[in-house]
């Protein structure tokens, strides 16, 4: 049955992270890798989740079946934490939200629904975008598109090339995928005043907008980060908003996200939820319990949800903190390049500005492992491995 099956190249950032594990070289650097890791280069669990799952070891009392939407009680969580506590949106009943495996899983329910549900319509994403956008929606049948968005020549936002091309090509009903904000793979986010251009683009072309919340708190702070988000679910009528829990505590392994669909009327909006359900139950019949309740007992506490935005804080401050210190380095080692444009970039990522043969070097002749795209992982960078990556960066630059 199997004999004419050829195996395909696996991800090759899981090739990095096992070349890297591989290397003896004890000044090897891993910044491939997209998790949170502290200045040890460890990615901890987080205090808040470690009382969080003391409380649940005593007080759980069963491990039955809990519903294709998860725990009913998540629903209020996912909605307060991506809109923010009150939103006239929440009353409304316009928004319903599941649990669902991850940011992925969010992703995957949102292409089986508008792949059954929304014909001929097309995903744009940016260009480039998150490796698995087009995967998922590729399995799902949906034809991907894209629309520039890094600029190599400036290493920032080509706005206005991504709006010419939309306007140009994009037809009624199809759907465009914004990343809320901490842009992967390049860090580079769209301010407000792009979501307010894109908010009435999406009105006037009739397109229906899936926002990608992955790293809520990794930017600018947890209210700041999805202020495009909030400013575009308040203004367009119909929205999907695939949110993870992974990165902002912590709990990559357990599998827990949100995905939540806006529309015209609660009526509506229910119609839609119903019909998101049965896709869960074709593609895993429902999430994994224990992650969001490791989520709900933090927010659902006012004492561990203040210590929790604490240790956001802490994560998001140590990442900025890198930025401004790589720049400065990288200044101070004599390298030809400007790479000032690292600080103001936001999230986990930063599109480098490398090229694949400098990216190359920096992996056979200095064992630091970033990947081919250039894409670095700045949590990955710690005190005591910068003076050595920027003095390597600053030997290959030149
Ligand atoms: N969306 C983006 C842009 C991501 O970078 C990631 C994870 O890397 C996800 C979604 C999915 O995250 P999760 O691990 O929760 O499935």
């Amino acid at each position: 049955m199997f004999k004419h099956l050829k195996p395909v190249s696996g991800d090759p950032l899981l090739a990095l992270i096992i070349a890297h594990k591989q290397d003896t070289n004890p000044k090897k650097i891993d910044l491939g890798v997209g998790v949170y890791k502290d200045d040890n280069g460890n990615t901890p669990i987080l205090n808040t989740v470690k009382k969080a799952e003391a409380i649940l070891l005593e007080q759980e009392d069963s491990k039955s079946y809990l519903g294709i939407y998860g725990a009913t009680e998540f629903e209020a969580i996912i909605k307060d934490l991506i809109l923010g506590e009150g939103n006239p949106l929440i009353a409304s009943g316009r928004i319903r939200s599941t649990q669902t495996p991850g940011g992925t899983g969010a992703l995957k329910v949102a292409a089986d629904f508008i792949s059954a549900n929304l014909k001929d319509a097309r995903l744009w994403v940016s260009d480039p975008t998150w490796g698995n956008h087009k995967s998922i929606f590729d399995s799902a049948g949906v034809e991907v598109k894209d629309y520039p968005y890094y600029d190599p020549e400036t290493n920032g936002l080509r706005f206005d090339d991504m709006m010419a091309k939309l306007e140009a090509e994009v037809k009624e009903g199809d759907v465009l995928l914004l990343h809320a904000c901490c842009h992967n793979p390049t860090g580079i986010d769209l301010q407000l005043d792009h979501w307010k251009v894109l908010t009435d683009f999406v009105n006037k072309r009739g397109l229906l907008p899936l926002v990608d919340a992955a790293y809520q708190g990794f930017g600018d702070g947890l209210d700041e980060d999805l202020a495009g988000l909030r400013h575009m679910a308040a203004n367009v009528q119909d929205m999907l908003i695939a949110n993870s829990f992974s990165k902002n505590f912590g709990i990559y392994r357990e599998r827990c996200g949100g995905l939540s669909v806006i529309a015209a009327s609660a009526d509506e909006a229910n119609a839609a939820f119903s019909i998101i359900g049965q896709a869960i139950r074709a593609n895993y019949s429902m999430p994994p319990a224990h992650g969001a309740a490791v989520v709900y007992t933090i927010m659902s506490n006012p004492e561990l949800k203040a210590e929790w935005e604490l240790e956001v804080a802490a994560m998001r401050d140590r990442i900025n903190g890198l930025r401004e210190k790589l720049v400065a380095k990288l200044a101070a080692s004599g390298v030809s390049k400007d790479f000032s444009f690292i600080k103001d970039q936001r999230g986990m990522f930063s599109y480098s500005g490398l090229t694949l043969e400098q990216v190359r070097t920096l992996r056979s002749e200095y064992s630091i492992y970033i990947a081919d795209t250039g894409r670095m992982s700045v949590a990955g960078v710690s005190d005591s491995n910068i003076d050595y990556l920027c003095e390597s960066i600053a030997k290959v630059v030149g």
